[in-house]
């Protein structure tokens, strides 16, 4: 590899514009570094691209010399698939120019964008894409993946929201994608990930939001129960404004948190509207009527003070495992197992996540886009989150036993950016009956599966066969 790896710097060092990291360079440490400290890996050589003809150059060598190649946005893939050990890590940060056109509501935004700088761009005019919940995560990986946050039962996923992407294919060639060109690849990348070049620009419908009614309160272990059968059964007819979850966790040891629950199981609640506040308040006040809870907060609070709220809570170089899955109703029992799994967690960063899809999300046709499940609302995220090395084995630990006690009840199913790297066997559940297009359409665009690097999705053979 150490040679293939040469070969490649050798070509781009002429003329490549951005910068080119080895392993010797003083800079080298801060560039290999992503956000999962769990993943530490070493690339060969991270090329930092500063334009589209860059992102071409790099394709084209790493393609030529056979070297494997990991894709960045933000690093923060959980799975860690944004780097690797001895190849080509093709680092798109340097590309975060943003162009709105609030005329259009519209907005053009480069691959290498993280949420926070389209944020900052759109809502100079009040605008907003939807995207997810904390602002240092990386646009492209989360779009391409689907992309759930705060605004998705309004205004639909991340992916239901791009009207075209620009592309460098596994041969270096520029594509564009979008309804009327290229409408296979189109619907591929709305859903389907890495899987099929690299997207050096997107461009996405935006939406007008500003001040939002946000509403949050902790619900002690022994109300939980009521809590969410409270919720389970009333977001099926709930407003899309509203966008009402928890995390289930063990109350940190913490001033603003009651000298009574700390360390005791808790369910973390917080209430979402976006809309008219009159109407709005109702539905937040009937998020907290039941359960007895803590620390409750309802403030009118603008889009952009809602998108960095959780930017804290998930810190870069901590290590993060993670396993998700659908529920398409949530039975007391699995209820249950969660509740008492808490007893037994080794972390208190350590959440099990719910989140209630439905809205504008679910009404998209499940063919309309290579997004998995629409139809299964309740989304189910148990994520680890802890800081020592020695710990990993207990973490990981948990959340597999946790996940396995609860699979039964769940249906077969899984969103591809709340998956570990370990999970490649999911692969197809995450997709189901888009499977089979997507396998024909990588086989077009990438029939070498130069792009691997993902929740990956393997060309067919040159038999045409798996
Ligand atoms: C703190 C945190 C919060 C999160 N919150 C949410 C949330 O609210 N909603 C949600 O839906 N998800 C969320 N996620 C999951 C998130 O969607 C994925 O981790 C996603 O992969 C992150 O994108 P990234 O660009 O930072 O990833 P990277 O690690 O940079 O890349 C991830 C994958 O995308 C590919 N990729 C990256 N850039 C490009 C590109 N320009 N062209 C083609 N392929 C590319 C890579 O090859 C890789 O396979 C969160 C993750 C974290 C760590």
């Amino acid at each position: 590899m150490t040679k293939a790896i040469n070969e490649v710097y050798s070509t781009l060092k002429g003329h490549f514009k951005g910068s080119l990291r080895r392993p010797d360079d003083a800079e080298y440490p801060d560039a290999r570094r992503i956000w999962n400290g769990l993943v530490a890996r070493r690339p060969g050589l991270i090329a930092r691209c500063n334009d589209s003809s860059d992102v071409q150059a790099a394709v084209r060598a790493a393609g030529s010399a056979g070297v494997i190649t990991a894709v960045r946005c933000g690093g923060h893939s959980l799975a860690g698939f944004s780097t690797c050990d001895d190849g080509l890590v093709i680092d798109l940060s340097p590309m975060r120019k943003v162009q709105v056109f609030p005329e259009a509501r519209s907005a053009r935004f480069e691959g290498g964008c993280l949420l926070g700088s389209i944020d900052s761009a759109t809502q100079t005019v009040g605008l907003a894409f939807p995207s997810g919940v904390v602002s240092h995560t990386g646009a492209a990986g989360l779009v391409l993946g689907g992309g759930t946050g705060w605004l998705n039962r309004l205004h639909g996923l991340s992916c239901d929201n791009v009207r075209g992407f620009t592309v460098v294919a596994a041969d270096g060639s520029v594509i564009h994608a979008n309804s009327s060109e290229n409408a296979d690849l189109f619907w591929a990348l709305r859903g389907g990930g890495g899987n099929f070049g690299v997207v050096t620009e997107f461009e996405v419908t935006l939406h007008p939001v500003s001040a939002v009614l946000f509403g949050r309160g902790i619900c002690p272990g022994d109300e939980v129960l009521g809590l969410l059968r409270h919720w389970r059964d009333f977001m099926p007819e709930a407003p899309d404004n509203l966008r009402w979850g928890f995390s289930l966790r063990n109350a940190p040891d913490a001033e603003n948190i009651p000298a009574d629950i700390r360390g005791r199981p808790i369910a973390s609640v917080s209430a979402l509207w976006v809309g008219g506040l009159e109407k709005g308040r109702r539905y937040v006040d009937h998020a907290f009527a039941v359960g007895n809870h803590k620390a409750i907060t309802k403030e009118v609070i603008s889009f952009s003070t809602l998108q960095t709220l959780a930017d804290s809570d998930f810190p870069h170089d901590r290590r993060y495992y993670t396993k998700a899955g659908y529920f398409k109703t949530l039975n007391d029992e699995s209820i249950g197992i969660m509740i008492d799994a808490l007893a037994t967690n080794p972390s208190v960063t350590n959440e099990i996540e719910l989140a209630y899809l439905g809205g504008a999300a679910a009404r998209v046709a499940p063919g309309e886009t290579a997004f998995g499940d629409r139809s299964s609302p309740f989304v189910l995220n148990l994520l680890g989150n802890w800081s020592d090395p020695a710990d990993d084995a207990a973490n990981i630990s948990w959340i597999r036993s946790v996940f396995a006690r609860l699979r039964p009840a769940m249906v077969p199913g899984v969103y591809v950016n709340f998956m570990s790297g370990d999970e490649s066997d999911r692969v197809p559940e995450a997709y189901r009956e888009r499977w089979g297009r997507l396998r024909t359409i990588k086989t077009v665009y990438d029939p070498r599966n130069f792009f691997r690097l993902n929740q990956n999705i393997p060309p067919m053979t040159a038999a045409g066969s798996s």
